[in-house]
């Protein structure tokens, strides 16, 4: 154990490979169904989506795979991330806990996203084709492809969910200063887009909606523009193991390792990127670290959400994957929020989960809030929340802070010391009216209906169960 506060490592060190868990899994995370034929999909069906390598990713058995160059080049912009000691935060617990955050909020559009979107930027530039179609809910995930678009020289169009594109000026300002293309989805540019506006012209939209509008533009480019997705996808969890990677060595240097490892899930990729190499370390190297997922109560598919096969977006034109799924219809009622959730998670954190490998903990909003602020009060940063509108709001790093608060609180009352370890996902600059209408008073707790979920049931896809 050290006195330092601050564990940096230099450039030489960002990871050489990410980590692929798929040799390592406990379970199959299941197949990739097609969702017209409900047959698993072939190979030529997700290359016409996605570039081939990132195709090639999803299927390999190899542990580790090489970071291409020009990415590492790339990821010299802002890694390695520090790891900090949170001792502000400590003292004001007054834990003897020791607490360390991941702090990935040090990228350039202030997220882990970059991971994941230079490599796929990469791809798609190699194989020549002209951009990127994406959707986009607070707009996190389209700036960050929009930059790593801009670097590669590729065109970025992104549909981003009607109500953040109206009342998250700023983020969208940020997609378009990087060359992207924003159009406010259900928009009048696809089929499907079309379809829900003569419905219900004033359709605000929802994550489900704006990737099936993202999907039908490249499918219908002509091999133009390639699609691409910012988490829940097996190559999108490896891109972002380079942070666990990293912290790994970061505890050597601070002569520690975690017993406890906390992130937040949305589709469960920054969560993925942290925790993945711990997971290794427990089922490889005898270690036995407690991996904690965290969601919040308004979105809760880890912890209420059904175990069954669900397509990826609301049209039915994504592939159908075994999660845990709110159900693809999935949108909260009397939320604009809501809108901003993802209803599934990603099949290999499913899977851990099922097989008992992870743990997974729903947290309300008031809670998440009041860890947010004694985390900034404490460290001088404000953590992430993913949306900002005016009733309710939903946070994301918050969650992972609050759970590492609990678990300090839990270390002072048993008089143990642990080490606890959570990922800083992104910070919240962008997003201060969330807290704003949290210091004046405006939230409430939220709990998704269970009724709801009840529900979703019945529009599920039957699916033929594999033998
Ligand atoms: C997108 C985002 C998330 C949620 O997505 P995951 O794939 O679950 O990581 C969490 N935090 C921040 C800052 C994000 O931008």
């Amino acid at each position: 154990m050290t006195d330092r506060t601050r564990f940096i490592l230099t450039e030489e060190e960002i990871p050489k490979a990410w980590y692929n868990i798929n040799p390592d899994m406990p379970a199959s995370p299941g197949p990739v169904l097609h969702p017209a034929t409900k047959e698993p999909v072939t190979p030529d069906f997700l290359m016409a989506l996605f570039p081939a390598k990132f195709v090639m990713e999803a299927v390999s058995m190899d542990r580790f795979i090489e970071i291409p160059e020009p990415v590492r080049e790339l990821y010299k912009l802002y890694r390695p991330s520090p790891l900090i000691r949170a001792r502000g935060l400590e003292k004001a617990l007054d834990t003897p806990a020791h607490i360390y955050y991941k702090n990935e909020s040090v990228s350039p559009v202030g997220s882990h996203k970059p991971n994941t979107a230079i490599p796929q930027a990469f791809y798609a530039k190699e194989e020549g084709v002209s951009g990127f179609t994406t959707e986009t809910g607070a707009g996190q995930w389209g700036s960050a492809l929009a930059m790593a678009c801009q670097f590669f020289g590729l065109d970025c169009q992104v549909y981003m969910v009607k109500v953040s594109y109206n009342q998250k000026p700023y983020r969208r300002v940020l997609m378009e200063l990087f060359g992207a293309s924003v159009t406010p989805s259900p928009s009048e540019k696809t089929a499907f887009g079309r379809k829900l506006l003569s419905e219900d012209p004033e359709n605000l939209g929802s994550l489900g909606i704006a990737i099936s509008e993202a999907v039908e533009a490249a499918v219908t480019s002509n091999g133009q523009y390639k699609y691409s997705l910012g988490s829940v996808l097996g190559p999108v969890l490896m891109h972002q193991t380079v942070i666990g990677l990293e912290a790994l060595k970061q505890f050597e240097l601070a002569d520690e390792y975690p017993d406890v490892v906390i992130g937040c899930i949305g589709g469960g990729s920054n969560f993925s990127g942290f925790a993945f190499p711990f997971v290794h370390q427990n089922l490889t190297a005898g270690k036995r670290t407690r991996i904690v997922a965290v969601e919040p109560t308004a979105c809760p598919s880890l912890t209420k959400g059904i175990y069954t096969f669900d397509y990826g977006d609301t049209a039915e034109m994504a592939p159908i994957v075994k999660m845990h799924t709110l159900g693809h219809t999935f949108v909260p009622p009397g939320i604009h929020a809501g809108g901003l959730r993802y209803h599934g998670m990603a099949p290999h954190v499913c899977t851990l989960y099922d097989h008992g490998d992870i743990e997974a903990v729903a947290v309300p909003q008031l809670a998440t809030f009041e860890a947010a602020v004694r985390f900034a009060r404490a460290e001088g940063i404000v953590a992430a929340p993913e949306s900002a509108h005016a009733i309710r709001v939903a946070t994301e790093s918050a969650h992972a802070i609050r759970v590492a608060i609990d678990e300090a609180l839990k270390c002072k009352a048993e008089g143990i010391s642990r080490v606890i370890a959570f990922n800083l996902s992104g910070h919240g600059n962008f997003d201060l009216s969330a807290y704003e209408a949290y210091l004046a008073g405006e939230l409430q707790d939220y709990a998704y209906p269970e009724a709801e979920i009840e529900a979703a049931k019945e529009r599920l896809p039957s699916v033929p169960q594999p033998a």
